[in-house]
């Protein structure tokens, strides 16, 4: 398992191409969970436990962090949460933690969002 370390967040780049969008049109390899018209669910390349994937919408339309969804994409975000909680559920019969990074101090890396679907190992709080 691997951190996303404060210094990697303050580098990324928001409204920049991601290397989800490369993910999305197959020219990286990723291992797909979910999919349908909204989104796209694959597993973390660093997983940071047994269960890690990460929901993100297939269209980003601005959507590059939590904070800048309009009111127009709640219908949307409320669609990635529900898959989230799907996923979880499956995967995680246990519990699980889903989980938004926002910006630098959320250590955000990835400037297209995605929702954490993290579980199968005990989850403890305060989260680092
Ligand atoms: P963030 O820190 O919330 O932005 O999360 C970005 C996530 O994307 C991290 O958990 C990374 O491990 C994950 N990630 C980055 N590149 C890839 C990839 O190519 N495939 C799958 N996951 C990735």
């Amino acid at each position: 398992m691997s951190e996303v370390s404060a210094a990697e967040a303050a580098l990324a780049t928001e409204g920049q191409p991601t290397i989800f969008d490369k993910l999305l049109s197959g020219d990286i390899p990723s291992t797909e969970v979910h999919s349908d018209d909204l989104c796209y669910a694959f597993r973390d390349i660093s997983p940071q436990g047994p269960t890690h994937v990460l929901v993100i919408p297939k269209d980003r339309d601005g959507l590059t962090r939590l904070s800048s969804a309009r009111e127009d994409q709640k219908s949307l975000l409320g669609h990635l949460v529900y898959t989230a909680g799907k996923i979880g559920k499956k995967e995680c019969p246990e519990g699980f933690r889903v989980v938004v990074n926002e910006g630098v101090q959320g250590a955000q890396s990835v400037y297209h969002l995605h929702v954490h679907v993290i579980g199968g190992r005990q989850m403890n709080w305060p989260p680092g």
